[in-house]
């Protein structure tokens, strides 16, 4: 249930990366509830129908791997000339192939990087030349805690999600004269399919370092992209903002 009004993004076209579960499933959500047409992508056939499933008339899904121009390319293409503009952009696809650095094979390394900082860098460079045309653009990336604070075993993924942010704050200082804004939302621990398979030992440790003493809801992290793409928002740029329950304090 959204804590947003049902029309504050009427007429907003917005495109979310890797919508088919998780994060990204309910940012979608949360953005068509707000009265935006959503875009939202996964890496299957399957996924993409389940999107559609679940958007309804309010949006589509579309079958998009982050590691492919070409596929970015037409997505982008057709959803603008379909729909006369992409006013929201979210890059939220991502994905995790933790190792001790000592360990670490170079695949490992180059496919994390790959999806979760080229990914983001090729969607923006896409859609932002159509949103400085339209003279509007909302784009927010989606980082986490651990660009932050480090993570032992995530040194491929903390560098793709700190890459992350400065790229962010570096793209929102070429575009902004453009009224585009770009942020960034560094989400803690959030309940979702990963977290849920967490045995209690590790639940319980994961705990004791949150001021809060609870995972993140997926609507807790919506609910900040809606705001920030919202007219409330528009004065936000280059930010980015934590949300974690008190376990990173800058
Ligand atoms: P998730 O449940 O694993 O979902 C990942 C999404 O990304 C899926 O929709 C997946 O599509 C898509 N994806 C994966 N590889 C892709 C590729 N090459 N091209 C396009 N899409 C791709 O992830 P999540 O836990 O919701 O996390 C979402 C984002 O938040 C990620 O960027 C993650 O790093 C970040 N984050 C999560 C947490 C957390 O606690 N969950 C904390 C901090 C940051 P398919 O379904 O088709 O595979």
């Amino acid at each position: 249930m959204s804590i947003f009004s049902k029309d504050i993004l009427n007429d907003k076209i917005a495109i979310v990366t890797g919508a088919s579960r998780g994060i990204g499933s309910d940012i979608a959500i949360a953005l068509s509830e707000s009265g935006a047409y959503v875009v939202g992508t996964a890496t299957s056939q399957t996924g993409a129908d389940k999107i559609k499933e679940t958007l309804q008339d309010k949006g589509e899904g579309r079958v998009l791997d982050v590691n492919d121009a070409k596929e970015i390319t037409e997505l982008v293409d057709d959803v603008n000339k379909k729909h006369n503009g992409i006013h929201i952009l979210v890059n939220n696809a991502g994905i995790t192939k933790d190792n001790l650095l000592i360990r670490m094979k170079d695949d490992e390394w180059n496919d994390v990087l790959d999806t979760n900082l080229k990914g983001t860098f090729k969607i923006c460079k896409s859609t932002i030349k159509i949103m400085m045309k339209q003279r509007y653009g909302r784009v927010i990336n989606i980082s986490s805690v651990v660009a932050i604070s480090g993570n032992p075993g995530q040194t491929n993924y903390a560098a793709s999600k700190a890459g992350i942010i400065g790229f962010t704050k570096s793209l929102a200082k070429e575009v902004a004269s453009r009224n585009i804004t770009v942020n960034c939302i560094a989400p803690g621990f959030i309940a979702t399919d990963m977290t849920d398979h967490l045995s209690d030992d590790i639940q319980s440790s994961l705990m004791s370092g949150i001021p809060l003493k609870r995972l993140g809801k997926l609507r807790e992290i919506s609910n900040s992209v809606v705001f920030l793409v919202s007219e409330g928002g528009s004065y936000i740029t280059g930010e980015t903002i934590n949300i974690n329950g008190g376990m990173l304090m800058n």
